[in-house]
């Protein structure tokens, strides 16, 4: 009779030494959906950074910073804000046009936020200009504070989009300033970002090489942000969904939409005798299988929207063969041919006139 009791007993005991083992179990449970779910949750948070803005150390990681710092420090940031209407002819007639003076401090986005607020777009506006400086520098390292920066841009109907007419940055490191001026007259689908000079400040691949010929602007180039120790592993090309996608380089499709949640629809190619891996992501549709071979050129894909990216775009990747963590510039890229094009001459002189409206912006203003 004492059987029942004492097993009872023995169950009760089993039970209380298994409790904390297994509430142990349950709370490593919780943390760690909680820690994917955080993950997920940063690491899109990242994404959607590295694709939209161009380069910042403070601003993606810690947004909530701003909200506290904005209020308390605006008053101490070199500001010179101002809008008006240029009503002179020229290229800008009757469209406002604003301009900002300022010192660097801490980054750009950082330092932009504190002059112009949230609500107006002050990210959107350090992306565009991130967009442009990553021509100059590596933000990341090479801006100082007390860099000296101008930009003379645009508002346009939404709330956070910008033109930027002419940005003019004054590095300390580098001892020079850099200018880029907006002009489009030559080709106004076309426009570009060019110096004083007339050269265009980004560069582009030739075109029987380019992974794409159609798009609207670089945003982000290797090594870009914090995704990583590396930073961003690609090139980014803004451009429409549906653009068609070409093979920077000849060679075989090893493999096509894997790690969909990340890559959409996306595609690798291997070139043995380069010593290089290409990728394409994010695309709309695939137009190789694997193992089919491959010609510089050759149409491959068209671009989209697909997997963790906030808008379209293609992220074109140049990897070394034995080491995927090795990624080469395409811009830089000793078997990539790249250029940069220049104001044609029968602009050249409306172009001055462009330089110089816009560098009276600053000076009015
Ligand atoms: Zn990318």
């Amino acid at each position: 009779m004492d059987f029942p009791t004492s097993s009872l007993h023995n169950q009760h005991i089993q039970k209380k030494n298994k409790f904390p083992f297994r509430f142990g179990f349950v709370i490593l449970f919780i943390i760690s959906v909680g820690l994917n779910v955080y993950l997920l949750y940063f690491d899109q948070k990242t994404d959607v950074v590295v694709a939209s803005i161009s380069q910042d150390s403070v601003e993606p990681l810690q947004p909530e910073v701003y909200k506290k710092e904005v209020p308390l420090t605006v008053k101490t940031a070199v500001i010179t804000p101002a809008a008006f209407t240029v009503s002179s002819a020229g290229t800008v007639e009757g469209k406002t046009i604003h301009s900002l003076s300022f010192k660097i401090r801490n980054s750009l986005n950082y330092t932009v936020c504190r002059i112009i607020t949230r609500e107006k777009g002050c990210a959107a506006l350090s992306a565009h200009l991130g967009r442009l400086m990553v021509w100059f520098m590596d933000i990341k390292k090479g801006m100082r504070n007390g860099d000296y920066l101008e930009v003379v841009y645009q508002q346009l109907e939404g709330p956070e989009q910008f033109k930027i007419l002419k940005l003019s940055y004054k590095s300390k490191l580098f001892g020079k300033t850099f200018e880029a001026f907006y002009f489009d007259e030559f080709d106004p689908k076309n426009g570009g970002y060019f110096d004083r000079e007339g050269k265009e400040i980004a560069q582009r691949i030739v075109e029987a090489q380019s992974p794409i010929r159609h798009y609207i602007e670089i945003t982000s180039l290797p090594g870009d942000f914090r995704k990583g120790i590396g930073g961003h592993s690609g090139t980014d090309f803004k451009t429409e969904v549906g653009t068609p996608i070409y093979s920077g380089f000849s060679g075989k499709v090893t493999r096509t939409n894997w790690n969909m949640r990340a890559n959409g629809y996306c595609i690798e190619i291997d070139h043995p005798k380069l010593g290089i891996k290409t990728l394409y992501l994010h695309l709309s549709r695939v137009k190789v299988k694997r193992g089919q071979t491959i010609r510089v050129g050759q149409q491959i894909a068209e671009s989209g929207n697909t997997g963790r990216t906030f808008a379209p775009h293609l992220h074109y990747e140049i990897q070394k063969r034995k080491n995927k963590k090795i990624i080469y510039n395409p811009f830089t890229f000793k078997h990539h041919k790249s250029y940069t094009r220049k104001i044609p001459r029968q602009y050249y002189q409306s172009f001055q006139k462009t330089v110089k409206l816009y560098s009276s912006v600053i000076k009015e203003s």
